[in-house]
């Protein structure tokens, strides 16, 4: 297969598993690394993709929850919803690990895990939100429950 521009669609996803992988450096005027890594909720040919309400549920409180994370927090550059709804894309500085991620998404988990209501969900409101009324509790509780267990599969 001819290497494309986007580093993602040279990624297999017939194979591809759940799980947390790098998917590509991008580098700034020559200097600056960026790293983009893939949050794989779903192995793609499973055919069981989150709700669109799970996704913007977690794109909130994952964008939000770990700026303030005190290891990767100052280090991130955004958190974003893939459109296939499998999974999300992380931007980090290259000082960040596979391992400082999983360590900071457990401990977001553990911080703001299981939610309730909406008021558990910040910025999702008309101001700060395009679309408020979509979101998921219960489900958004057992993906994210479900992503952790894929990361610490010993805990
Ligand atoms: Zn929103």
């Amino acid at each position: 297969m001819k290497k494309s521009v986007v580093s993602s669609f040279d990624v297999d996803h017939r194979t591809l598993r759940e799980g947390l992988y790098l998917r590509s450096t991008y580098t700034i005027n020559d200097s600056l690394a960026v790293l983009s890594w893939d949050l794989r909720f779903c192995a793609p040919m499973d055919k069981q993709p989150l709700s669109a309400g799970v996704v913007h549920t977690i794109e909130h409180l994952m964008a939000y929850h770990l700026r303030l994370d005190e290891k990767i927090g100052g280090a991130i550059v955004s958190f974003c919803p893939m459109g296939c709804q499998t999974g999300f894309y992380l931007s980090t500085m290259n000082s960040v690990t596979a391992d400082d991620i999983a360590a900071a998404l457990k401990r977001v988990y553990e911080r703001v895990f299981p939610i309730h209501s909406t008021d558990d969900i910040v910025g999702l409101n008309e101001v700060q939100c395009g679309n408020p009324a979509l979101y998921a509790i219960e489900p958004t509780n057992e993906a994210m429950a479900k992503y952790i267990e894929i990361l610490f599969p010993n805990r």
